[in-house]
């Protein structure tokens, strides 16, 4: 398994799969091709499908701002449901062409086998369970192994991330007026923010609290800003908003929130390992739903939790996100998904309170959660997996 460090990339939103990805292709692509003269980009299923509204073709344009951008809505049978076709011109002959992934969370794969040294494998576990079997083993908790794996240089590293995160919920709460993309969406953060009733129960202010920090990221992220992927774009709000409640409004010291990133990371880790963190392949569940998940994990990890707990409230998480669509209104990373990204929070924290009670009787693993969810994605309909063709997106009309 990869370093989790490639779980948190620092990048403009709104789409981790269709800004970040193809953002870094067409900067890869570019420095391949020093000698071109003219560059053209064919985007296929689900970034043909939605790219306009996810801003894909501005992300390349920051790079090939001149390119010949095109979308194509035919070809079906692709290797994977966010592929580009990138092609390298000079004097008008082909220099060079390359299909180009981008497989979620804002990695990218290039067809042919050609490594990157974020594609290097640091862990020699793959799954959930061989990790577990070897913090017992060893009798070290899960962020010790992921310490002695990682090495030192992952906290200089998280420190960078949860810097990023921490910007993007200040950001958010600072910003008021319309989101882009024609919904004429309001951003709300900062009114839940300040909206306490004078009679609020200390119950309802943790919740308004952790609304408002994950609609605060989730709008910076819609509005294009820079957010940090957690998994990816999309879901980027879960798990800062609950850490920047944890760290502001309860007080843990900032050592602590970079270890709970620590794990949170883990997991997302093992579910981009053995099934997916994008919607286009695997719907919502596997954005929101790993969000949530990951969140799940790191509040466990802050309040102390056994590695056994932990793995118990990540799998609740996920267990109950399992068939959520993505259906996104206009294209846009706004409808569900901003609202979604605070339930995916309020789900973490439910789960995290019940696996305190039940972990002697559980009989689903993580790993068994993570491979329904990879199978449940697969047998999918199409029009639910980021094509904005089903759901909300082919039931809501804007009103004119
Ligand atoms: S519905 Fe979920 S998976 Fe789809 S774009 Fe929105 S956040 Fe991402």
């Amino acid at each position: 398994m990869r370093s989790i460090k490639t779980v948190y990339k620092i990048g403009q939103g709104p789409s981790s799969s269709h800004t970040v990805g193809p953002f870094r292709a067409a900067k890869w692509f570019k420095e391949q091709h020093p000698g071109a003269d003219a560059f053209e980009v064919t985007l296929f299923g689900s970034l043909a499908f939605t790219g306009e509204g996810h801003g894909t073709e501005k992300a390349i344009r920051r790079i090939l701002p001149d390119a010949a951008v095109r979308f194509d809505l035919e070809t079906q049978d692709l290797p994977h449901p966010n592929t580009m076709l990138f092609r390298a011109f000079r004097g008008g002959e082909l220099l060079g062409e390359r299909r180009i992934f981008s497989i979620g969370g804002g990695s990218i794969r290039w067809e042919g086998g050609i490594h990157h040294e974020e594609d290097r494998e640091i862990y020699p576990q793959k799954t959930f369970g061989e990790m577990l079997y070897y913090c017992l083993q060893e009798g070290i908790s899960l962020k010790e192994f992921i310490y002695r794996t990682e090495g030192p240089s992952l906290t200089p590293y998280l420190s960078t991330v949860w810097a990023a995160m921490k910007e993007a919920v200040e950001r958010g709460l600072a910003t008021e007026g319309e989101l882009p993309g024609g919904l004429h969406n309001l951003r709300v953060a900062k009114e839940i923010y300040h909206s306490r009733s004078y009679n609020e129960s200390s119950e309802v202010t943790m919740n308004r609290q952790i609304a408002a920090y994950a609609y605060a990221v989730s709008e910076e992220n819609a509005a294009e800003g820079v957010v940090v992927t957690a998994p990816t774009c999309g879901s980027c709000g879960v798990l800062p908003a609950l850490l920047y409640y944890m760290q502001f409004n309860k007080g843990f010291p900032e050592n602590e929130i970079l270890d709970a990133l620590a794990v949170a990371g883990l997991i997302g880790n093992v579910i981009r390992t053995n099934a997916s963190i994008s919607g286009a392949e695997c719907g919502c569940q596997a954005e929101i739903g790993s969000a949530s998940s990951m969140a799940a994990a790191a509040l466990a990890t802050l309040y102390g939790l056994s590695a056994k707990h932990t793995e118990y409230a990540a799998e609740i998480a996920m267990e109950h996100s399992l068939g959520l669509t993505c259906d996104p209104v206009g294209g846009l990373v706004q409808i569900p998904c901003i609202e979604r990204n605070t339930v995916g929070a309020m789900r973490a924290v439910d789960a995290v309170n019940l696996s305190r009670f039940l972990t002697g009787t559980r009989k689903i693993s993580f790993d068994d959660v993570v491979a329904t969810m990879y199978r449940t994605g697969k047998d999918m309909n199409e029009k639910y997996r980021e094509t904005s063709h089903g759901g909300l997106a082919e039931i809501y009309r804007t009103p004119v």
